[in-house]
């Protein structure tokens, strides 16, 4: 059975320039980074080399680089760091923020008593910045924590316009740039963020490897005590193939950014014209969305929705309903729940993300499978 992906905001596939890379240092480069011979002077090379290259197109400091095992793992640390070490009394958030956010929020309210306010969005997504700035004139020790792309329905927060507010208030400002990492030009002199999240596997990286970019002023305390490595902040021995992997995919999407995202944009374009010519009732989710990531509402009854995820599995094609830790869940996701009405969100919203490896013919038997559903 055709099996068509179409799932890319959940993760995506790895370039094959990156596996090859990655085999390469595991094949050549086994030495442990710490060790001072030449055979662990060399892996060290790489890792160095690796935080050169991601920090040339973020426009920052290598030093400002520290590799993690994942986002998630990113932001707990900085976000725990935030309220334990530089006093931050409250945490500056929106509910559709991703579970790695919401959830460390959440753990960090109970354990430390950190004051969380949630800034809404509207039924189109879109954050509510003049409520931002009410909170931020407040008097109060505060991290801001706003994602560049919401991972679902792909509305774009202003995350230049979040900086400059947060800096003018005196406030400390975290994103996650998961989503938007490698497709899009991200300029770290320009944009006033001090603390940044992001993920291999969302741009044709390998999984369970991630970095933070922390601005060069700010110094946290660790999380994972041990090793010397990443300046004692991240201890643990570095997985050395999956930074160099890491490295290469990050390049490699940024080398060929202007032709996958036209072909990408295309594709967008080309499904949902699809999809409306034959559901003329379907909805988009969210406001002037992120190019890969389509979401929408089909105009389908109760019986088909509860089984669509489960028919176009069947039928080889993986999309989603929300986040990839929610698909397959009939809860309704979080960030629709924000957005939508109770009688909406009974409905099937079905997360289309493309990457340049699709097609449009997989896009007309994805479209010509929910037809027959
Ligand atoms: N933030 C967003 C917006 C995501 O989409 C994801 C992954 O689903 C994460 C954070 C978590 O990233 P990781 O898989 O590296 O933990």
């Amino acid at each position: 059975m055709k099996k068509i992906y179409l799932d890319n905001a959940a993760t995506t596939p790895i370039r094959r320039e990156v596996i090859d890379e990655m085999v390469t240092v595991m094949q050549s480069e086994y030495g442990n980074p710490s060790s001072t011979h030449s055979i662990g002077r060399s892996a060290k090379a790489i890792i160095e080399t690796s935080r050169k290259t991601i920090a040339k197109y973020l426009h920052c400091n290598a030093q400002e680089i520290v590799f993690t095992s994942s986002a998630t793992e990113a932001t707990n640390w900085i976000l725990r760091s935030a309220v334990k070490d530089f006093g931050v009394t409250r945490i500056i958030t929106s509910k559709v923020e991703h579970h790695a956010t919401l959830y460390t929020i959440l753990a960090l309210q109970q354990e430390f008593g950190v004051q969380v306010a949630y800034v809404n969005v509207d039924c189109d997504g879109v954050l509510d910045y003049n409520k931002l700035t009410e909170l931020l004139s407040e008097d109060c020790k505060t991290v801001v924590s706003l994602m560049h792309v919401n991972n679902e329905t792909g509305v774009i927060n202003d995350i230049h316009r979040i900086g400059v507010l947060c800096h003018q208030h005196k406030a400390l400002f975290h994103c996650d740039t998961v989503q938007s990492i490698g497709k899009t030009e991200l300029d770290l002199q320009v944009l006033p963020i001090d603390f940044l999240v992001a993920s291999a596997h969302k741009f044709h990286g390998p999984k369970g490897v991630g970095f933070a970019f922390v601005r060069k002023s700010l110094v946290l305390q660790p999380m994972i005590f041990g090793g010397e490595q990443e300046k004692g902040w991240r201890a643990g021995t570095e997985s050395v193939h999956q930074i160099a992997g890491m490295a290469k995919a990050l390049e490699l999407s940024y080398v060929h950014l202007t032709e996958e995202r036209n072909c990408i944009t295309e594709l967008k374009a080309y499904c949902l014209y699809q999809l409306q010519s034959f559901f003329p009732d379907v909805i988009v989710n969210g406001k002037d969305t992120f190019y890969n990531i389509l979401n929408v509402l089909l105009p389908f009854s109760t019986e088909k929705t509860a089984m669509i995820l489960f028919n176009l599995d069947m039928k080889g094609i993986a999309v989603s309903r929300g986040s990839a830790c929610q698909s397959g869940s009939i809860k309704p996701s979080h960030v629709l729940a924000e957005m939508l009405q109770e009688k909406d969100l009974a409905k099937p919203s079905l997360r289309i993300s493309f990457s340049h490896y699709n097609t449009k013919e997989e896009i007309d038997y994805f479209v010509e499978t929910l037809k027959e559903l």
